[in-house]
């Protein structure tokens, strides 16, 4: 596997890689859920790139940039091991020089749910991706189901700017206990750990509830209920699709959405509403 640290180099080992080049984008701190994606894009594409970069414009500044988990060395022989033929790990300079200027802002769906939590992250991530993809070329982008709304911001920005790249959703590995893998499981103490898989199965709960013939309400209370009492909710709801508006009639491409504090540490997930 080549290492790129700088755009020059970086545009050189992608263009000289075999079509259709798959593209996978990380913070690091790699785990089962990245690597489904690396598997995904092998299994699709002749040519398969990554990055490894914690991207400093989608923090909030109390967010947790300074202590987001680093791990440069193992993270490399993961996706050596998992069939990436390049990666790109830029640091904050090669990424962000000091005249740089421009931002990429998709509107109306980055400023709900994670986007209204979180202001100013969704610009964070479509800036950062519309440099990789600039400097990668990639016509497959492989992102995770477990951040929907970031894919489906995505998904925007790709279709307003005409961008030629597919996107492939794939979807959430987990524990065996139902919690999504996240970098930031790694935050959580015992007792923290012990209750964040009750966020997956109050998303449950809600998509079993909608199921059985409840009404919205009653669905979300459902979820809310089986939701550990040490956990904070920020958010639980069922989103349609392709716009992640609240969903009031329900189509099978609509997501059960949550957002929950375990602790400091937040955690979000979802499930389909058809599978
Ligand atoms: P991150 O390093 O957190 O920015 O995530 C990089 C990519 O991995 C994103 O497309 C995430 O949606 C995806 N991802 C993170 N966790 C999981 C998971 N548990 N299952 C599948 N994909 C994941």
């Amino acid at each position: 596997m080549q290492v790129a640290e700088t755009v020059a180099r970086a545009r050189e080992l992608f263009a000289a890689l075999p079509r259709p080049l798959g593209f996978v984008p990380t913070m690091g701190a790699l785990h089962a859920g990245h690597l489904a994606l690396v598997r995904r894009a092998r299994e699709r594409c002749a040519g398969v790139a990554a990055s490894i970069f914690v991207n400093p414009l989608q923090f909030g500044p109390s967010e947790d940039l300074a202590t987001y988990p680093r791990d440069l060395e193992h993270d490399r022989q993961k996706l050596q091991a998992a069939g990436v033929d390049a990666v790109f790990v830029p640091d904050g300079d090669a990424m962000y020089p000091p005249d740089f200027a421009t931002t990429v802002d998709v509107g109306a769906i980055a400023t709900i749910f994670e986007g209204a939590i979180r202001p100013g992250h969704f610009r964070g991530v479509t800036t950062v991706i519309a440099k990789l993809l600039n400097i990668v070329r990639p016509d497959v982008l492989f992102l995770g189901q477990k951040d929907a709304q970031q894919a489906i911001v995505i998904h925007r920005m790709l279709v307003d700017l005409n961008a030629p790249v597919e996107i492939d959703l794939v979807p959430t590995v987990r524990e065996p206990d139902g919690l999504a893998l996240s970098s930031r499981n790694a935050y959580l103490d015992a007792q923290q750990r012990a209750a964040a898989p009750t966020l997956h199965t109050a998303l449950l709960a809600v998509r079993d509830a909608l199921r059985a013939g409840r009404d919205k309400s009653d669905a979300i209370a459902a979820g809310r209920a089986v939701l550990s009492a040490s956990a904070t909710l920020e958010y639980l709801d069922v989103v349609d699709g392709t716009t992640f508006a609240p969903a009031e009639r329900l189509v099978a491409s609509a997501f059960v959405i949550g957002a929950a504090r375990f602790g400091p540490t937040r955690l979000i997930d979802n499930v389909w509403f058809c599978k």
